[in-house]
């Protein structure tokens, strides 16, 4: 889906699940738009993906996946036209798939067609921890102009992909406690604090799913099947939804509520249905929208274009203080837009605003098509 390209080549990442369809996909390029504007960066807005069910599939089944979908997608996409990235279900191993078979098919070495490169071929420092580590920049300025800190929180992050595992780090970093993370299986809660070296071995080696966790590190952690109990009435101080769309309704939101949380920061895009958005805007909860708490992800992809340009690798200390000089320029953006449209502190009115008033600009600019 390539929905704009006023500010740059298209941009977003391709997704393998079976729940992806047209209208997924659309909702998702639509919102990359803003977005990817919304970094300050020159890349426009575009998202792809396949019902392609990864799970249960060997190396090389995927590898043949991809290569099949890079044998067609290979015309659409180039340096300077469409740049695709990693999503759900599309991490370095795919990318690197999709890399070579655009190599084979165009006979081109053009590093900046994919972004999400393994380091040894194009790829930049950071990018991997890039989406998770943002929001949590994101998170960390909002408290911080609330006169509050991550430091001593209870964080519950749902999921235990690319973007979760990263924000858990990250926020166990700045002092905050773990105490709950999810899977499409179900949830974990430990009271002592997710041991993270324990479930990043789980989650990125042995592929297993949360339950073993439980069964693992034993004490009071304890492990919660789908369908008999949510992640977000665990309680804590502020949450993490990082899994996928639609992750959190009205329900889970007023559960949070009722356990006091303070912020809300979405690593995953849309997470939070609309009606729990309401909730936390009338119980006066910090609400913080993908598009601008999980832009980090596409702002060091546009990093690694940047690299791959002037076949130049930035350390990743220097990738990392881009990062964060871009999530707090973000935060900054969308409140001061808040203030100025008169709702301060309504950080997806600034988001939209921000983002929108870029491309638009850029669009007039560009002249009536
Ligand atoms: P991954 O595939 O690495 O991880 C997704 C995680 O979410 C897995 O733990 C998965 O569990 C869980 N999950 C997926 N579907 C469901 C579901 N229906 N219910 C509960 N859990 C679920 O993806 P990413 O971490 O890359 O992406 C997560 C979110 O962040 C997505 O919304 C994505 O669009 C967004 N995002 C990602 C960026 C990136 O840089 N990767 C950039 C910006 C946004 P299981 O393993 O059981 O399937």
């Amino acid at each position: 889906m390539q929905f704009s390209s006023a500010l740059g080549p298209f941009k977003g990442g391709i997704r393998f699940h079976p729940s992806v369809n047209v209208g997924i996909v659309k909702f998702l390029a639509f919102q990359q738009v803003f977005k990817n504007a919304l970094t300050g960066m020159p890349i426009g807005g575009g998202k792809g993906g396949s019902d392609f069910d990864p799970k249960g599939r060997s190396d090389g089944e995927i590898m043949r996946f991809c290569q099949s979908f890079m044998t067609e997608l290979w015309r659409h996409v180039g340096e300077y036209t469409d740049v695709p990235a990693g999503d759900i279900g599309v991490g370095q191993r795919e990318i690197g798939y999709m890399f070579g078979q655009f190599k084979r098919l165009t006979n081109r070495y053009e590093a900046g067609v994919l972004t999400g490169k393994g380091l040894s071929y194009g790829g930049s420092l950071a990018r991997s921890e890039a989406t998770g580590y943002g929001a949590v920049y994101f998170a960390q300025r909002m408290l911080e102009k609330n006169g509050q800190s991550l430091e001593g929180m209870r964080v519950s992050v749902s999921g235990t992909g690319n973007v979760a595992l990263h924000a858990m780090r990250k926020a166990a970093e700045l002092g905050a406690t773990i105490t709950a993370c999810s899977d499409s299986s179900g949830y974990i809660a430990d009271p002592e604090g997710i041991d993270l070296e324990l479930i990043w071995n789980i989650k990125e080696i042995r592929r297993e799913r949360v339950i073993s966790y439980a069964q693992e590190k034993g004490s009071q952690a304890k492990f919660v099947p789908k369908g008999t109990g949510s992640i977000w009435d665990v309680p804590c101080d502020c949450a993490l939804p990082c899994a996928t769309q639609n992750e959190l309704d009205r329900q889970n939101a007023m559960s949070l509520a009722a356990n006091g949380v303070l912020a809300v920061v979405e690593g995953a895009n849309m997470p939070c249905t609309p009606q729990a958005v309401d909730v936390f805007k009338q119980a006066g909860i910090l609400f913080a929208p993908g598009k601008a708490a999980n832009a980090g992800g596409v702002a060091t992809s546009a990093l690694e274009m940047q690299q791959n340009a002037s076949r130049d690798t930035w350390s990743f200390e220097k990738t990392n203080q881009r990062l964060e000089a871009i999530m707090i320029d973000i935060h900054d953006q969308c409140y001061n837009l808040s203030k100025e449209y008169d709702d301060p502190g309504n950080y997806a009115l600034g988001a939209n605003v921000g983002g929108f008033v870029r491309v638009a600009e850029a669009m007039q600019a560009l002249g009536v098509v």
